[in-house]
């Protein structure tokens, strides 16, 4: 890590600890503040807002329009503070950068294709990122695990390796040379991660629900050596079986880290385990229905409004985030004076089954299918999983597009992972039929028998 951004995050770290004491009335007041001096700024700053909260500037939060996904991106050039950001540019650019490469010497890009499918790029100048940073370190913090730089800590992340993905930069950025670190791609075979694991040995582990979910097989077979004191949940909800199983089988808690790559941590739980906290000194989280009408502790929204306090590249203003969360009605008993929220529906990453050679199964994590589609279509993709094989839906694939290429990258990579050859099917189609619940499905399984 540069030495400035660790000194800043530092700072920043210490500044968010401190609010872990405050009460939440000091915490609302913080809040309004910090809105103040972002919407202050957004409107002499951003073209956009300019326009977008126009008669509204003097109006409460709750009455300006939200923003979603797809106007952000549409109006990223006139969003953007910076005249030099260009949607398009930035877009080339991630196609060759590096995971330490900085726009313009000073910008850190990061992109999501998220649960609906569609690319979007995200910027963070210095003090942004050290704040995301200090967010992600606070995880651990809440759930009780202190980071000894002196050897003792051994920290384990499987993720992504993408480099413009948030965990790619968040692990590179929080590299420090006396706390041994091991990284590990969620796309490669899970026995492989397992072995190189065992032999690392870690005291903190961080990586997605769903390949949790994959560990604790392994558990089952007897092939997990190690045991860490934490396991950091991230970037899925998990579920509270998930959870009781690692804690009753493994002996190893998890705790959640509910985050996004549009503003960092979201909310994160603590030792408690009644909720996770939301970061209600940096975001300004509002559950909300479809149509934008607040939602009550105790019941689930459809959607969250997040006001990210800290931007100011890209203000993000009641920005739309489609998970369905419900907030609790209670607090909770550590004194933490944010509120809590009590479960988390969507993002659920589904990872598929397939027949290994010796008659046992293999499980394959989405993101191998997210790099391999995705480089493919423009628009968006699909995965469904059927007794007979795989059937791929692609939307505007982009020009070039070979299927019998894509085809022998897919059986190239399950064999890599130890499944038998898949008959696969490939469908070009000009929109991809969403979901019930509205949402793209990235992978749907129709196939009954394997699961
Ligand atoms: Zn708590």
């Amino acid at each position: 890590m540069h030495l400035p951004l660790i000194i800043s995050v530092l700072q920043k770290r210490h500044t968010l600890r401190g609010h872990d004491r405050l009460l939440p009335e000091q915490i609302q007041r913080i809040q309004h503040r910090k809105l103040a001096e972002l919407r202050q700024f957004a409107y002499s700053r951003s073209g956009f807002y300019q326009q977008f909260h126009k008669g509204l500037f003097d109006k409460p939060l709750g009455e300006l329009p939200s923003l979603s996904k797809s106007d952000y991106l549409a109006h990223f050039n006139e969003i953007s503070t910076d005249s030099r950001l260009r949607l398009h540019a930035l877009e080339s650019y991630m196609k060759q950068m590096a995971v330490d490469d900085l726009y313009l010497g000073r910008y850190w890009l990061m992109s999501t294709s998220g649960s609906t499918g569609k690319n979007a790029v995200f910027v963070y100048d210095k003090t942004e990122w050290a704040v995301a940073l200090a967010s992600y370190m606070c995880c651990n913090d809440f759930a009780g695990v202190k980071t000894n730089f002196f050897g003792k800590t051994r920290l384990a992340i499987i993720g992504s390796k993408t480099p413009w993905h948030q965990s790619a930069r968040v692990g590179h950025d929080m590299a420090v040379r006396t706390v041994p670190r091991l990284r590990l791609d969620a796309t490669d075979p899970v026995r492989e991660n397992i072995d190189r694991l065992n032999e690392f040995q870690p005291t903190v582990f961080v990586t997605y629900p769903s390949v949790m979910e994959q560990i604790l097989e392994e558990l089952r077979l007897g092939r997990v050596q190690f045991k860490p004191l934490a396991v950091l949940l991230t970037a899925e909800p998990s579920s509270p079986a998930l959870r009781q199983e690692m804690s009753a089988r493994w002996g190893v808690e998890g705790f959640d880290c509910y985050g996004a790559t549009e503003t960092g941590v979201i909310a994160a739980e603590c030792a408690a385990h009644k909720g996770l906290h939301v970061r209600d000194d940096l975001l300004i989280v509002e559950n909300v229905d479809e149509k934008n009408q607040p939602v009550p502790p105790g019941e689930l929204g459809s959607k969250i409004l997040v006001t990210s306090l800290f931007s100011r590249t890209l203000p993000l203003i009641r920005y739309e985030i489609t998970d369905c969360v419900r907030f609790s009605r209670s607090r909770c008993e550590c004194g933490r004076p944010y509120g809590l929220i009590e479960e988390i529906q969507g993002r659920r990453a589904d990872f598929l089954r397939f027949p290994a050679p010796d008659g046992s199964r293999v499980t394959v994590h989405p993101n191998t299918f997210k790099s391999l589609l995705e480089p493919e279509a423009v628009e968006a993709w699909q995965v469904i999983q059927r007794s007979d094989g795989l059937h791929l839906r692609l939307a505007r694939p982009r020009a070039g597009f070979s299927p019998d290429r894509l085809e022998t990258k897919i059986q190239n990579e399950l064999a890599r992972q130890g499944s038998v050859s898949q008959k696969i099917s490939i469908e070009i189609m000009d929109e991809i039929p969403r979901g019930p619940t509205g949402k793209l499905l990235l992978i749907v399984n129709q196939n009954n028998t394997s699961v």
